[in-house]
């Protein structure tokens, strides 16, 4: 009998399983609104031309694949965190930034949990509620423990920043409060300028440690500055902040698994000292980062033609998914004669919107229309085309009412 005999099998996932029911689905008319992936308005995914020329040069170039150091490609950790922080930040110029490639932005902020779990021991992780699914499996794993802030308010589909901010405030003292940079994962709903000043006040007064999740700089407004804001606004209050980077989306490198976890810390001594602990985790964790995303990167923002490149095709896709969600919102005003007030779908950005459909109603939405999402009512933007926005706003409107 097999020693494997008492494994049980596990749940499918529940962001990932949603794409492995689409493709066993046959119907003509089906959807894929599940996973965060950019499609084109064919709804093909989009390998951008910036990254083509990269890889051509790469290979040009005819570099050799030998490993890279355990914190990942130089050239890379400079430009990720002149990125962020922008180029001429001080933390920068006074090095104190401690950034270590890593393995998109799952795998850095596993890194982070990891040294939250060795040097904070027993300090919380605050996450919103709702939050991207994979951040609790990331905590639970880490052994780091967790609870949540409230965000989402069901009666407005917008934000209980009330809540948010006294859930932050009755955090004990020094922990580290999980925050999305920009494009809020899954409810497409950001705080405001002026309301992350506050959250950036209560977070300073109770000693917190603000930890950045930032997985769509560039792709929620087409600018990467302006979706840095939040974290530059930290920054520049001479906060310690941890940021999680991804360019699955914004790059569209996905499966290049290319990103990075940046400690910035008081001291150049202390950023060193954080980076020399944040290699001793990778080490028996993967070794070393793989090198090709990396170079693509770097090589991209080190060119400023190649840049500029970059830049345009964010904002066109970005553009791309705001013309999705006006056309989305047109359908459902036109469609819907109950009067209820869709104007939640405008408000949002990012690659979602969540609809505030119930469990119930998403059944509905996979078993009689064919639109497969999660089932916390949150459908992904990018994997819309304009030609199918007035289908889904029926399947949305049916399964409301
Ligand atoms: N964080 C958030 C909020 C996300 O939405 C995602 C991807 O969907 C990630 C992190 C990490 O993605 P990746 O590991 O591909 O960089």
């Amino acid at each position: 009998v097999s020693r494997f005999e008492g494994i049980t099998m596990a749940p499918p996932d529940p962001i990932l399983g949603v794409s492995e029911a689409f493709k066993a689905d046959n119907h003509e008319l089906k959807l894929n609104l599940g996973v965060g992936a950019y499609r084109t308005e064919e709804l093909q995914p989009y390998v951008l031309d910036v990254v083509k020329k990269a890889d051509k040069l790469l290979l040009e170039k005819g570099e050799n694949r030998e490993y890279l150091p355990i914190e990942g490609l130089a050239a890379f950790n400079k430009v990720t965190a002149e990125l962020l922080f922008g180029a001429d930040n001080p933390v920068i110029k006074q090095q104190r930034v401690a950034t270590v490639q890593g393995l998109s932005g799952t795998g850095s902020l596993r890194l982070a949990a990891a040294l939250i779990e060795r040097y904070f021991r027993g300090a919380k992780v605050l996450i919103s509620s709702p939050t991207w699914g994979n951040h609790k499996n990331i905590f639970n794993d880490a052994r780091v423990p967790w609870s949540e802030y409230r965000y989402y308010d069901p009666k407005t589909v917008g934000l209980d920043f009330e809540g948010m901010i006294a859930d932050i405030k009755a955090a004990p003292k020094g922990s580290f409060i999980l925050l999305h940079g920009c494009a809020h994962n899954p409810t497409g709903i950001d705080p405001t300028p002026e309301q992350w000043e506050i959250i950036a006040d209560v977070i300073q007064e109770k000693n917190h440690v603000p930890f950045f999740d930032i997985a769509y700089q560039g792709f929620a407004s087409g600018s990467l500055d302006a979706d840095a804001a939040s974290v530059r606004m930290f920054v520049a209050r001479g906060m310690e902040v941890i940021a999680a980077q991804s360019y699955s989306k914004n790059l569209g490198l996905y499966a290049e698994r290319i990103g990075a976890i940046n400690v910035v810390c008081s001291s150049p001594e202390a950023a060193a000292r954080v980076k020399s602990q944040l290699k001793r985790i990778a080490r028996p964790m993967y070794s070393n980062p793989p090198v090709h995303g990396a170079r693509i990167v770097a090589d991209i923002v080190g060119d400023s033609t190649l840049f500029n490149e970059w830049n345009a095709e964010m904002e066109m896709m970005a553009g791309r998914i705001k013309n999705v969600r006006h056309k989305l919102f047109d359908s459902l005003s036109s469609k819907d004669k109950s009067g209820k007030d869709w104007s939640f779908v405008l408000k949002q950005i990012g690659m979602f919107s969540f609809t505030g459909l119930n469990k119930a109603q998403c059944d509905n939405m996979t078993n009689k229309w064919h639109v497969y999402m999660t089932k916390d009512g949150r459908i992904s933007l990018a994997g819309l085309s304009l030609a199918k926005c007035e289908y889904l706003a029926d399947a949305i409107i049916d399964s409301y009412h």
